[in-house]
């Protein structure tokens, strides 16, 4: 028996697709009869998902979706797998893929950073004068991060560039580096970071999943996980023995790197095993208690 009967694709282009409505629907037809689980935006500027399914099923989307001229090069990147990593399948049309005010709407195709491979990313992250920053939420950066890299506090990315220009315009003739999950996002933040007056700015093409492939980088330099979209909620990075965990419990602040969701008000917290047993999944005794006062009219009810 294969130990991996299941892959994870992750993958993004932006690129101009004239009905995206139309090619949703059509879209979520085809994912439906392949069998394929996951989550896939589809917008006037292009395509990203994630996805998982059979080794068969997932050969198949990529053949499939590379001979639609438009995605001929797209790219995948590939994860092994015991089962699939999410529960349904998702196709949805938005406005946007990387989702920014209209003021601040920028074409990645016309305006982006330079792409450096792991490696070339690897030795700059080296080098003197350099700042890094994180293309993604605060949330994601807790778990694991660059190391010496910027936490952005933001909470979506349309917040990025308010707080580019309140925090980093001390950095304008620095070399700027940024990096995200699968690059898909900092092909608009550096693009961004270039509208706004920095001189040098460069990203991580692939992101920390390419990076974290590269045999030679091994995912140096990277301290921690890296959160992911799907039922994994995180995977390592750091494939050397400097690998460490960065999170801290949210009650305790001991280190780790499990998130969960608060029952009652959902807030995505990191819990070590202990408080997770003492607090119950919960984020606060309030929400305990609106949890326990609804068991009991629940109860009372029934
Ligand atoms: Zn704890
Ligand atoms: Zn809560």
């Amino acid at each position: 028996m294969c130990e991996h009967a299941y892959r994870i694709l992750l993958f993004y282009k932006y690129v101009n697709i004239e009905d995206p409505a139309a090619f949703t629907a059509e879209h979520l037809a085809y994912c439906k009869e392949l069998g394929v689980k996951g989550r896939i935006l589809i917008a006037g500027e292009g395509i990203n998902g994630t996805l998982s399914g059979t080794v068969e099923q997932t050969e198949q989307y990529i053949r499939d979706l590379r001979a639609n001229p438009k995605f001929h090069d797209i790219v995948f990147k590939i994860d092994e797998s015991n089962g699939h990593a999410f529960k349904k399948i998702f196709v949805r049309h938005r406005q946007e893929l990387v989702t920014l005010r209209h003021e601040d709407e920028l074409d990645p195709n016309e305006i982006s950073g330079k792409r450096l491979s792991p490696k070339e990313f690897y030795e700059q992250l080296q080098g003197e004068d350099v700042v890094v920053l994180d293309g993604r939420n605060d949330y994601e950066y807790d778990i694991g991060h660059f190391r010496g890299a910027i936490r952005p506090e933001v909470e979506s990315f349309r917040e990025f560039p308010q707080w580019i220009r309140d925090n980093m315009s001390q950095f304008k003739d620095k070399k700027i580096l940024t990096y995200c999950t699968g690059g898909i996002r900092c092909e608009k933040l550096s693009g961004l970071l270039i509208k706004e007056g920095f001189n040098d700015v460069a990203q991580l093409d692939g992101g920390i999943v390419t990076y974290s492939k590269d045999p030679e980088v091994q995912g140096r330099l990277f301290d921690g996980k890296c959160y992911v979209f799907d039922e994994r909620i995180s995977i390592p990075i750091n494939h050397t023995d400097e690998d460490v965990v960065v999170g801290k419990c949210f009650h305790c602040e001991t280190p780790n790197d499990h998130y969960i969701n608060c029952p009652v008000c959902n807030l995505q917290h990191i819990v070590c095993p202990d408080c997770e047993e003492q607090h119950q999944h919960y984020c606060s005794d309030e929400c305990r208690t609106i949890a326990s006062s609804k068991n009991k009219v629940l109860g009372s009810t029934a």
